[in-house]
């Protein structure tokens, strides 16, 4: 049977996704091989690629002026692709810190220019939030902001979208996919797929066609978007059978009602749990209500000697991959699109009967 599983990442697919990846591995579509033998530049290949594009266009509503591209390396090599990109005309680019991603983003950052970091994360009422844009020492003359739209790891999301004239580079590994978003508000988009699109191997970057051309001249030729634009995010191999299977993915979603549908379930998903956990004096959530994620929950148990029984528990009932990150500690539990609404529902239960047994 399949589990619950409420990895970070990599993160649960849906189950009839890879019942079709399973269904077409060795003769895909009658052609008498695998997707995964396939040359990237054959034009089969070439097609999946195409449709997953626009697939994933039509999903988010991307407009025109934006290329997607497909790259490897995951979110973190972003870090340095999106200095090594965007700072060759003007070094400074402004980072809005609010926990270990927007942190882990700056360092990189810091490599190649000159950052304004905005300390964004405070405390309310004992819990964490973040701050309000009005108390930000935005700089006039930077070539970027960027934020990370939700803290996979600290489980701390920004309720708006920042207010700048300046283009907005934004971390979306964990919450892509889960709520509509208007892209044109953004200059950059990127996400790492295994969390809430595909498997590992596979980056997304959504980017503005005006900031193809503002590299350095030492970026690495792999990393450079214009190139990677030019060439249709095929310099070298793609992540091929990553790309396929988000494509498969991106299939799914359309067919079950979209973003606009998941962001509904999302929101019902979130409520149950944060619901039960607020109810509770045995578990206890520490972000403010306006910035809590509604993609990753962390939650503390009132003792932490409890920790590991809770996890053996809930392995026991096939309700997985609950342990907090290894820098924070304690729960969480990502509740992906690909987790549905019962999922959170039998995690609920276990939460409570656990409860009712040990507190
Ligand atoms: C997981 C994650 C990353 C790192 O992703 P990799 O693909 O492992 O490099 C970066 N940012 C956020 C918000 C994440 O959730």
């Amino acid at each position: 049977m399949r589990a619950y599983n409420f990895c970070a990442g990599p993160a649960a697919l849906p189950t009839a996704v890879l019942e079709k990846a399973q269904a077409e591995l060795l003769d895909w579509r009658g052609k008498g091989l695998s997707i995964m033998e396939m040359s990237h530049r054959s034009k089969d290949y070439v097609a999946v690629a195409e449709k997953a594009e626009a697939d994933l266009r039509k999903l988010m509503n991307i407009p025109e002026n934006y290329k997607v591209l497909f790259l490897q390396g995951g979110a973190s090599l972003q870090f340095s692709a999106i200095p090594l990109n965007l700072l060759g005309k003007n070094p400074k680019a402004d980072y809005i810190h609010t926990g270990i991603w927007s942190e882990k983003a700056t360092k990189e950052a810091q490599r190649y220019g000159d950052i304004n970091i905005i300390e964004a994360g405070t405390k309310i009422d004992g819990k964490l939030a973040i701050t309000e844009q009005s108390q930000w020492n935005l700089s006039n003359d930077a070539a970027y902001v960027h934020y990370a739209d939700n803290e996979t790891i600290g489980g701390i999301q920004f309720a708006n979208i920042p207010e700048t004239d300046k283009p907005l580079v934004s971390d979306f590994s964990s919450s892509i996919l889960s709520a509509p978003l208007d892209v044109s508000k953004f200059g950059l988009i990127y996400a790492g797929a295994q969390k809430n699109i595909g498997p590992a191997g596979l980056t997304l970057v959504i980017v503005r066609d005006d900031l193809l051309d503002q590299a350095k001249p030492e970026i690495p030729s792999l990393l450079k978007y214009g190139s990677q634009a030019k060439n249709d995010s095929m310099v070298n191999t793609p992540a091929t059978y990553a790309w396929y299977l988000s494509g498969l993915v991106f299939e799914w979603l359309l067919e079950n009602g979209g973003v606009d549908a998941m962001h509904k379930t999302n929101l019902e998903k979130s409520k149950l749990l944060y619901g039960y956990i607020d109810s509770s004096d045995f578990y206890n959530n520490p972000i403010a209500v306006q910035n809590r994620s509604i993609m990753n929950v962390p939650f503390t148990l009132a003792d932490e000697a409890l920790d590991k029984l809770f996890l053996q528990e809930a392995e026991e009932n096939h309700l997985l991959n609950l342990a907090g990150h290894r820098s924070v500690g304690g729960m969480r539990a990502s509740i992906y699109n690909a987790v549905p609404l019962e999922g959170v529902q039998a995690l609920v239960n276990f939460m409570d009967d656990f409860a009712k047994r040990h507190g």
